[in-house]
C-alpha cells in the first residue's frame, strides 16, 4: 500500500451505536486459533476508524496482544469486526459490496452468457518454498460452461492465464428437505447463530469445530449442508470455486442428488445479499437451485485445494484469480 485512505473521525453516537455493540456481538477467533500479527495501526485503517478508537474497542474487550511494539490483532477478528460495524467504510464491508453487486440488476442477467479472461496464480505461503504451484484446472462445463484459453503465462511463474465461457440457470427444489437444507442455514446465519465472516484456516480445516464455535464461512457453511444432507438420505457434495470479478472471490457451495440431477445450493450468497440495498428481492430464491453466470467451479470438493503443489514446508496455497481485459477482436 503506498497511499492512505483519508483518516476518519468518529462520532460518538457511531462508537455508541455501530462499534460498541459490534464487539459486544462478536464471535472471537478461539484463542487456540488466534494468531495476531496484524499491527495496531494497519488494523485501524483496516476499519477505518482512528487509532485512539480502536484503543477504546480494546478496552471494550474486543481482542488484542499487547507487545513491546505495541498492539497486535488476528486478521480474522478484525474483518469480523468490520463487518458487523454497519458503517459501509470498513475494508471487509466494501469487499463485501463490492463482491455483491452479482445480486443487483435483473434476474435475466445472472444467467446471461458470459465470457471472461483470467490470470489464475497460485501462491505458497510457505517463506523460502520453490516447489512449483500450479493452479489447478477450472471446471466451468459442470455448469453448462466451456474453457476456451488454458495457458501458461512467459515470465510468471505459477501464473495461467484461461478465458471462460459461464452461463447460469434456474432450478429450484422439488423436495421439502432439500428446501430445509438451504433454508436452515440461511436462518442460522440470519440469527446470528452462526457468524458469518473470516474463518483462519486451521479451524477451516476442522469444519465441525469451526460450527462448535459458531464461525461460519462458505466452507463451513458447505460442509455443514452435506452433513445435513447425508442425513437426511440425500447424495450430497462440495465444491469450491470462485464469484467472478475485477478481483475473484474464492468461494464454495454444496450440491445435492435430487430427482435424477445435481442442484446447487448457496444460502451464504442469500445472506450476503439480503446485507445490501441493491440486492433483486429475487435473489434469495436464486440462491436455492440456481447457477450464476458469475459462478466458476472447480472438480474439487472444499477440502481440496484449487491448486498443483507438494510443499516441504506444509504451506497453503492460494490461488489468486484476476480478470483481464477481454482479447481484442481482430479488425
Ligand atoms: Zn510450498
Amino acid at each position: 500500500m503506498t497511499s492512505a485512505p483519508p483518516r476518519r473521525t468518529t462520532t460518538a453516537q457511531e462508537l455508541w451505536s455501530h462499534w460498541l455493540p459490534a464487539v459486544e456481538r462478536l464471535v472471537q477467533v478461539p484463542a487456540e486459533f488466534r494468531s495476531a500479527h496484524l499491527p495496531h495501526q494497519e488494523a485501524a485503517r483496516e476499519l477505518a476508524v482512528d487509532e485512539g478508537v480502536l484503543e477504546t474497542l480494546v478496552g471494550a474487550g474486543f481482542p488484542a496482544v499487547e507487545t513491546g511494539d505495541g498492539l497486535f490483532y488476528d486478521s480474522h477478528d478484525v474483518r469480523n469486526l468490520g463487518l458487523r460495524a454497519g458503517l459501509g467504510r470498513s475494508l471487509a464491508e466494501l469487499g463485501e459490496r463490492q463482491c455483491m453487486r452479482l445480486a443487483a440488476g435483473q434476474p435475466e442477467q445472472w444467467t446471461a452468457e458470459r465470457v471472461t479472461r483470467l490470470r489464475l496464480t497460485a501462491v505458497c505461503s510457505a517463506p523460502g518454498c520453490t516447489a512449483p504451484a500450479d493452479p489447478a484446472v477450472p471446471a466451468p462445463k459442470l455448469y453448462e460452461g466451456r474453457l476456451t484459453e488454458w495457458a501458461r503465462e512467459d515470465g510468471r511463474p505459477g501464473s495461467m492465464l484461461a478465458e471462460v465461457t459461464t452461463r447460469g440457470h434456474r432450478d429450484a427444489p422439488r423436495t421439502d428437505t432439500v428446501r430445509r437444507i438451504h433454508d436452515e442455514l440461511l436462518a442460522r446465519l440470519v440469527s446470528g447463530e452462526y457468524q458469518y465472516g473470516w474463518v483462519p484456516e486451521a479451524l477451516r480445516a476442522r469444519p465441525a469445530a469451526a460450527i462448535g464455535h459458531r464461525t461460519v464461512d462458505c466452507v463451513v457453511a458447505a460442509w455443514q449442508m452435506q452433513q445435513w444432507a447425508e442425513e437426511a438420505g440425500v447424495r450430497a457434495r462440495t465444491r469450491r470455486g470462485f464469484l467472478l470479478g475485477l478481483v475473484g472471490v474464492e468461494h464454495a457451495w454444496t450440491e445435492v442428488f435430487e430427482e435424477g440431477r445435481w442442484l446447487l445450493l448457496d444460502p451464504v450468497l442469500a445472506y450476503l445479499g439480503s446485507r445490501h440495498r441493491a440486492t433483486h428481492p429475487e435473489f434469495a430464491d436464486f440462491t436455492r437451485g440456481s447457477v450464476h453466470n458469475r459462478l466458476l467451479a472447480w472438480d474439487r470438493s472444499v477440502d481440496e485445494s484449487l491448486a498443483e503443489h507438494a510443499c516441504d514446508f506444509g504451506g497453503h496455497v492460494r490461488v489468486d484469480c484476476r480478470q483481464l481485459p477481454a482479447a481484442r477482436t481482430p479488425a
